[in-house]
């Protein structure tokens, strides 16, 4: 393994401290020496004049867990200087997997707009899917949290119920196998079916076993919009039931009607906090939001999974209860002409990617909320949309807050090969973003903040214990960048477009960016959790 020098960079740790001018030593992957002036003996030295080094990003909430098969090098991720993913989160991802189950969680997968490897789904558990990833070659880091939906369809379907007993002892089983196999958490999307069909109970049930592994509790909640504060009450109790620690997963205030509560949503955040509870959440810096299109469509049509779904949306005894609330959520997100078409699997529709839903409309001659239902009928419901649903202030004001870290809700993708594909431009500028526009232009956070928010306060909330800052004897996950041209450069309407300024991204100190351009080097790995069981 090559050694390496960065002589001279300005030095931001990780943990919110003044910046410091240093050279940084790495040998054999690890941060060796950080001091004002080390020798170069047989390391290649970089000259860092002017560049700032920081430990690499850790994306706290990433949907790479299938885009990856596709994409090892992730390098939309890579030349933001991101160097570990955290994979599983609202609820959805790749294990554990029920045989008998096996194409209800694909169904499941697909509408979520995640694609399957040509071999399909050939794992079971944690550790299989991990050892799978491995084998193809990574270029950063990934910490897969349990996927509650993914538990959930495991051990009963898509159904529309509370699980009996027996059911969620199998539940809480499965939960600790894959806990106890390296996973760093559970995480819930609790507006998304399956798992907006559990009640509380269930997952203060299933926190308990994550709080006894000292692990994460990660939720994308209950509601973010008109039910925020409701929904933030629920995390709250799930978090003292259980003694979990809690991440609120991609904080927002949604609609127009709930713009200006951030703020409050931070402020129950903190008095939680005072209370003595583990509870923080995380952001990405935009005003739209992106999901699958599914999400107008109430929890009760898709009950049984996809083609339960598909039925109700086209029969006459539902479409009209369809239709209202579909139009009903439809204008809390911002109404049809801030929702646009994202991906879009046919050939035949491929023309409305990035067309406004009300545009659609206009084009078919019918009326939004129909048009919504005959697109995912035309698409067996696999369709993503970005919603333009988010004020500035309330996205300032949560950046602004020392407990929200920095997460991109995007996934690892390549401007070239995905080229055409609509998409959010959060899969190429979230941390970049932060620090070019937010940091930078608008001075809303000092740069050490903005790092800390993506580093070491990352690393605290999921218990990495050598990573996420830099200092030695911890893992050479470094950047180093430019802080006077870092910026993002992915728009909605071109979202394919990397990053600049991010001069080399080390990943287990091997460079997966020099000099600006993507290495090909395949240094990352599954991080698995270690320890096992807290003993209390
Ligand atoms: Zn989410």
């Amino acid at each position: 393994m090559s050694s390496w020098l960065i002589r001279g960079a300005l030095v931001i740790d990780g943990s919110n401290r003044e910046p410091f001018r240093a050279d940084i030593a790495v040998e054999n992957g690890m941060i060796a020496e950080v001091s004002p002036s080390i020798k170069g003996g047989g390391k290649e030295v970089i000259e860092a004049d002017g560049l700032v080094a920081a430990p690499g990003f850790i994306d706290i909430h990433s949907h790479t867990d299938l885009t990856v098969f596709k994409h090892p090098l992730a390098e939309s991720k890579a030349l933001q200087g991101v160097t570990t993913e955290v994979i599983g989160n609202c609820g959805i991802g790749a294990f554990p997997v029920n045989d008998e189950r096996r194409a209800v969680l694909i169904d499941y997968l697909r509408i979520h707009d995640f694609h399957l490897p040509s071999y399909g789904l050939s794992w079971n558990n944690f550790t299989q899917y991990a050892d799978q990833l491995d084998r193809i070659g990574l270029g950063l880091n990934l910490a897969p949290l349990v996927a509650h939906g993914a538990l959930r369809i495991a051990i009963l379907g898509v159904e529309d119920r509370t699980p009996t007993d027996k059911e969620l002892e199998s539940m809480k089983n499965l939960l600790a196998d894959s806990l106890e196999q390296g996973a760093w958490g559970l995480s819930t999307g609790l507006i998304y079916p399956p798992g907006s069909f559990a009640k509380t109970e269930e997952l203060v049930a299933l926190a308990k076993i994550v709080a006894h592994y000292g692990a994460l509790y990660a939720s994308h909640i209950r509601g973010e919009g008109a039910t925020l504060m409701e929904a933030l009450d629920e995390a709250i109790r799930i978090g003292k039931k259980s003694g979990v620690r809690v991440e609120v997963s991609h904080l927002k205030a949604m609609g127009k009607d709930n713009w200006g509560r951030g703020k409050e949503a931070l402020l129950k955040l903190e008095k939680a906090r005072q209370g003595g509870m583990d509870i923080a959440a995380d952001q990405y810096p935009y005003e739209a939001t992106s999901t699958s299109l599914t999400a107008l469509v109430p929890p009760w049509a898709h009950a049984g999974g996809v083609s339960k779904l598909l039925k109700r949306l086209a029969s006459p005894e539902t479409t009209e209860r369809l239709q209202a609330e579909i139009l009903r959520e439809m204008n809390k997100r911002g109404g049809p002409s801030r929702i646009v078409i994202a991906e879009i699997g046919s050939v035949k529709n491929i023309r409305l990617s990035g067309k406004k839903v009300s545009q659609i409309a206009e084009l078919w001659n019918c009326a939004p909320e129909i048009a919504v239902m005959q697109l995912l009928l035309e698409e067996k419901a696999a369709v993503g949309a970005v919603y333009f649903s988010l004020s500035d202030e309330d996205v300032a004001a949560i950046l602004s807050s020392d407990q929200v870290s920095v997460g991109s809700d995007g996934m690892g993708m390549n401007a070239k090969e995905d080229l055409g594909k609509s998409t959010h431009p959060r899969s190429y500028g979230t941390f970049p973003r932060i620090l070019g526009v937010y940091a930078r232009e608008k001075g809303i956070l000092s740069l050490a903040k903005a790092i800390h928010k993506m580093t070491g306060l990352v690393a605290g909330r999921l218990g990495l214990e050598d990573r996420g800052f830099i200092k030695p004897g911890f893992t050479a996950d470094l950047v180093l960048f430019d802080p006077l041209t870092i910026q993002d450069r992915s728009t909605f309407d071109h979202p394919h477009q990397y990053a600049t300024g991010v001069v080399f991204t080390w990943v287990n100190g091997c460079p997966t960016v020099q000099e600006g351009i993507i290495t090909g080097n395949t240094p990352g790995r599954v991080l698995r959790k270690r320890g096992g069981a807290l003993h209390s």
